[in-house]
């Protein structure tokens, strides 16, 4: 394997571990729950948690997809548990939590893709805590309206849905996922539920140009895709994609700018941003519009 670029300082994380954070942590043991803040080794963890958000993974921990960034198991998933949505619920109300996202794996083995699941637990998340902002982060299934459908009808705050790169790179990068038809999906939600805000997400250093990203702004814009969200790649192990290009906080910034420009709602955009980090801002901003 050749050499991994070092890391820049500015990827480097504190390691705060506040008491909300242990008592959270222990508390997911306890319940068997998955949490992308753990699985995906997301940097902003203490922050996060210590900040009453967190994302829950439903429908198992194994993905039907091989995603090249990906950290999650790849495989034949046998959970499908009914029971989920009410335990997910039950967790977010002991952690009192201000925003949740709830996300999941590929499902591809599941007609619906799991969006019936989906559907539930943002329901049940509801009834115990009227005041949380729910978020989903759902995958394509496999462009299926009815599915989409399913999940825009149990009104979550947000819709989150990732183009993960840019077109390019999308078929190389992201497993048996399509560029177009992630685009499609943030059309159809927008047009099934006006009002309800969606958003989208990519990853830098993945090897795209410049213009590139710019080009993907504007291709979620034409999709009315209202928030956007851009962070730094970093590489789970050695066996996924090599990082191509650190980007500077400078260029983070920058691209804020141009995607503020664009008449995005809300952009969040620096090195160790992730697809849900302080998505509660954003459930604001979009309220304002
Ligand atoms: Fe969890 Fe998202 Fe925060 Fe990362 S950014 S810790 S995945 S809530
Ligand atoms: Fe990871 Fe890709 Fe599966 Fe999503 S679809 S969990 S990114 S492997």
């Amino acid at each position: 394997t050749k050499d991994s670029k070092p890391k820049p300082e500015w990827i480097k994380i504190k390691l705060t571990t506040g008491d909300n954070y242990k008592e959270i942590k222990n508390m997911m043991r306890s319940k068997t729950l998955h949490t992308v803040c753990e699985e995906a080794r997301c940097p902003n963890i203490y922050e996060c948690w210590a900040n009453r958000t967190a994302t829950f993974m439903i429908l198992g921990d194994i993905c039907t997809r091989a995603c090249r960034f990906c950290a999650v198991n790849t495989g034949l998933p046998t959970e499908l548990d009914l029971q989920e949505p009410e335990r997910v619920a039950e967790a977010a109300e002991q952690m009192n939590l201000q925003h949740c996202v709830v996300t999941s794996v590929a499902r591809d083995d599941l007609k619906d893709g799991g969006a019936m699941i989906f559907a539930e637990t943002v329901k049940a998340i509801r009834k115990r805590l009227p005041l949380c902002s729910v978020e989903v982060l759902i995958p394509d299934f496999m462009g299926d309206e009815e599915s989409l459908r399913i999940v825009m009808n149990a009104k979550p705050d947000i819709l989150n849905h990732n183009i993960e790169t840019v077109e390019r790179l999308s078929d190389r990068v992201r497993a048996k996922a399509k560029y177009e038809r992630s685009l499609e999906l943030l059309r159809r939600a927008k047009a099934m539920q006006p009002s309800i805000p969606t958003k989208s997400s990519i990853m830098l250093g993945v090897g795209e140009e410049w213009d590139e990203i710019l080009g993907a702004m504007d291709d979620l814009r034409a999709a009315d895709c209202d928030i956007m969200t851009i962070g730094q790649y970093l590489q789970p192990t050695q066996k996924h994609l090599d990082v191509e290009k650190y980007y500077t906080p400078e260029e983070f910034a920058k691209l804020k700018e141009e995607g503020l420009s664009r008449g995005f709602s809300h952009v969040e955009s620096g090195p160790l941003v992730r697809s849900s980090y302080h998505a509660h801002e954003q459930v604001r901003s979009a309220e304002r519009r």
